[in-house]
């Protein structure tokens, strides 16, 4: 099946970007950074061992174990301009791959990179978990503006925890 790749940018301060399409059950979504990217960082924070943590721990949280998730970290330039993450995923198989960016190419300072990181990790997964609900794929702000808000509360909620 041919994978139908769609993107979505939404920018900070609830600035919301062109529409997507979507169709037989593919669809995909793009997370955008909060602040402008400038410069890389020589230092890599990120590591796939992480990210890979990171998935099984929100996969578990989110009830979305039926799903076979692969993730990648990746380079700014694998990534539609301005963002920080995305995902795809196929209803019909069941697949979704996550791709986050690299922290060398992150332009956040480094104590917040890791936060934001897994931030992104959450929003694509919280897109997952409405994958079969029926969205309108030319009309995903609503959808946009509700996941940005439930996946800052589950992170928010596990921080107050610690
Ligand atoms: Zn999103």
């Amino acid at each position: 099946m041919r994978a139908v790749t769609v993107l979505l940018f939404f920018f900070a301060f609830g600035v919301f970007g062109p529409a997507e399409s979507k169709s037989a059950g593919n669809a995909s979504r793009t997370t955008s950074p909060q602040v402008v990217r400038a410069g890389t960082n020589p230092n890599p924070l990120l590591t796939q061992d992480l990210l890979y943590f990171w998935i099984a721990k929100w996969q578990r949280t989110l009830a979305l174990e039926d799903w076979s998730i692969e993730s990648k970290i990746v380079r700014t330039w694998e990534l539609p301009e301005r963002a920080v993450a995305n995902i795809h995923w196929s209803l019909p198989t069941k697949k979704a791959t996550i791709r986050v960016l690299d922290s060398v190419d992150s332009s956040l300072p480094r104590s917040e990179i890791l936060k934001d990181t897994e931030l992104s990790v959450v929003h694509e997964l919280v897109h997952l978990s409405m994958s079969k609900l029926p969205l309108d794929p030319n009309h995903t702000e609503l959808e946009e503006e509700a996941v940005k808000k439930l996946s800052v509360a589950l992170l928010t909620l596990e921080d107050s925890k610690k």
